[in-house]
């Protein structure tokens, strides 16, 4: 299999230090269909084990390995060095959310936007013998929205997380979107109070870099602009 040799410049930061970020360059050369994640991997056992980065399933499930290459917001795990068109590659961290070392965020407040919008069923009247069961009619609209693996690329290329840390989000306000529209939730009313305000569905800018950048195919916009019509007073 033919190789091919490429620099990787990547962003090392180590905040508690008190030095700047900076780029460290890493030559290697790999064969086709080598994922930026499998190339940081070797760089940290055959060059530098010092390097941090954050990764778990390999398979673009468990949302962990996000970051920018070349610019370009990308599970690490998903991306081939090939197919990046350059041999000069950088890899940086998600922007919007704070460094903890390298190419690892903090995750926190991505994860507690998530849970301020009530992400559980709270379906009406009292529990039946047996599970609440779907009609699969009813369970288009909501079904994509649950493939959500919280890798927080949507949040990284959304303007309006990069100006207000507020805003609830384009990932919290899918799952939002997500139990909104279940057909076992009778919690509407109290959902759609959670999200009617600027740090809620009325925040975004609605330019859709999420749904374009989302690695699952979610689409926060579609979502939003949904629940914005259904907060809107009635005349
Ligand atoms: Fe990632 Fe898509 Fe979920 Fe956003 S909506 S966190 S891009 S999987």
């Amino acid at each position: 299999m033919p190789t091919k040799r490429f620099t990787l410049s990547v962003k090392r930061h180590d905040p508690p230090s008190g030095e700047p970020p900076r780029f460290q360059e890493y030559e290697l050369e790999v064969e086709e269909g080598v994922t930026v994640l499998e190339a940081l991997l070797r760089i940290q056992a055959e060059q530098d084990g010092t390097l941090a980065f954050r990764y778990s399933c390999r398979g673009a499930v468990c949302g962990s390995c996000a970051m920018v290459a070349n610019g370009e917001v990308s599970l690490a795990c998903r991306t081939q060095l090939h197919g990046l068109g350059t041999d000069e590659i950088t890899v940086e961290p998600l922007p919007h959310l704070e460094v903890v070392r390298d190419l690892v965020v903090d995750m926190d407040l991505f994860l507690e936007k998530n849970i301020e919008v009530r992400p559980w069923l709270d379906p009406p009247g009292p529990d039946p013998p047996r599970e609440r069961l779907v009609d699969p009619s009813d369970w288009t609209e909501a079904e994509p929205y649950t493939n959500c693996i919280l890798c927080a690329s949507c949040h990284a290329v959304c303007p309006v997380t990069g100006r207000d840390p507020a805003y609830l989000g384009p990932a919290a306000l899918a799952k939002h979107y997500r139990f909104l529209t279940d057909a076992r939730d009778g919690a509407a009313e109290e959902r759609l109070a959670l999200v009617d305000s600027e740090v809620g569905v009325w925040g975004c800018d609605v330019v859709w870099n999420c749904s374009k950048i989302c690695p699952k195919g979610v689409r926060p916009t579609q979502g939003i602009l949904t629940t914005r019509e259904r907060v809107k007073p009635k005349d």
